[in-house]
């Protein structure tokens, strides 16, 4: 066995709500917001879809998601030879890693993102530098700074999970003019959709002029498809074609291609859930507090203080599971009333 697989643990989820009351005494209702899922769910025409689906079951999917494949190519406006899917971007990851990271070549991302960077590094023996965040924002000036002729992968998470935080067109065309065009950069824009703020990257029009770098986007955030799994890489065919390689062949459920198809056709109930995801964050803007809250353009906040602990059992005794960091708390947008709880407990603590 590789030795580097006898340090890791595999991902470990929060206590379910049960566990919790027992653990807190807490007799109400139990909220999840630990994990970033749209409380309001998918658009309804996904359930349709999906038992449509059902009479084809006992055939395996069709190679590479085809009509799911068409669906998202006519919704960017690029060729189906651009994309691959992943059974969630976990997958995508894994795969991006293990094709890219050869023993001892270099990972370049940050301290503070998401996990599965990192531990995938970890597996194919890679050589990771994590530069930490400035002000609660990749530090991207502190990533060239560590890009020498061994990088070979930058994973840029925008908007950041857990920090909530973006960067702009501006900042990462910037950043891509200095980077090497033999490093490969990935953008991982799982929560692009809530992104509300006009000078959001389009990274689709940015392929053109940056042929070393991709796309990630996820059915799990915004479209609320968290419990199917269908995630997808949109890059340079000769990209594509290369991680196609080291792709399960059958991925993509039929099931969960119908549901993203569906999912993806259904703007409009998108648009909807995106707008009250932004009227919900804009409330925590100016809160009276003492409580330093990160601008977030995602569907959670993260709260930064030295007292996780604490805030972390104030926000439990009223029914409201975050999740803690070392320096801080994220914690999902949930409905409207649950909001206002957090709200309270911020304004409080
Ligand atoms: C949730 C999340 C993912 C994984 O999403 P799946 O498609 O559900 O596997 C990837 N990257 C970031 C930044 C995420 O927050």
């Amino acid at each position: 066995m590789k030795s580097q697989i006898k340090q890791l643990k595999a991902y470990q989820p929060g206590l379910s709500p049960e566990a919790l009351k027992k653990k807190y005494h807490i007799e109400g209702d139990l909220h999840k917001l630990a994990s970033n899922e749209n409380v309001y769910g998918p658009s309804p025409k996904v359930e349709k879809a999906m038992s449509k689906a059902v009479n084809e079951l006992y055939l395996y999917p069709e190679p590479n998601a085809p009509e799911l494949q068409e669906a998202v190519a006519n919704h960017y406006g690029v060729n189906q030879n651009q994309i691959l899917f992943g059974s969630g971007l976990d997958e995508m990851i894994l795969i991006i890693s293990r094709a890219l990271l050869a023993n001892d070549e270099k990972m370049v991302t940050s301290q503070a993102t998401f996990g599965q960077y990192k531990q995938n590094a970890i597996i194919e023996n890679a050589n990771i530098v994590e530069v930490p965040l400035k002000d609660g924002f990749f530090d991207l000036d502190g990533i060239l700074n560590e890009i020498d002729d061994q990088t070979e992968l930058v994973w840029i998470c925008n908007p950041n999970n857990p920090s909530g935080t973006y960067h702009n067109q501006q900042e990462i065309e910037a950043f891509l003019d200095k980077v090497p065009s033999r490093v490969t950069v990935i953008f991982d824009e799982a929560y692009a959709e809530y992104a509300t703020a006009s000078d959001y990257p389009d990274t689709v029009a940015l392929l053109n002029k940056y042929p070393n770098i991709a796309m990630l986007r996820t059915f799990s955030k915004a479209y609320a498809l968290a419990g199917l799994r269908v995630g997808y890489l949109i890059g340079q065919p000769e990209l594509v074609e290369q991680l196609n390689v080291l792709r399960p062949p059958f991925n993509i459920t039929r099931v969960s291609e119908q549901a993203a198809i569906a999912a993806i056709n259904d703007q409009a109930h998108l648009k909807k859930a995106v707008e009250t995801n932004h009227e919900e964050r804009e409330k925590f803007k100016n809160l009276d507090t003492s409580l330093k809250i990160y601008p977030s353009q995602t569907n959670f906040v993260f709260i930064e203080t030295d007292q996780v602990q604490a805030l972390s059992d104030s926000l439990l005794k009223r029914g409201i599971i975050a999740r803690d960091f070392p320096n801080g708390i994220r914690i999902t947008l949930g409905y409207p009333a649950q909001n206002e709880t957090i709200r309270e407990v911020l304004a409080q603590f």
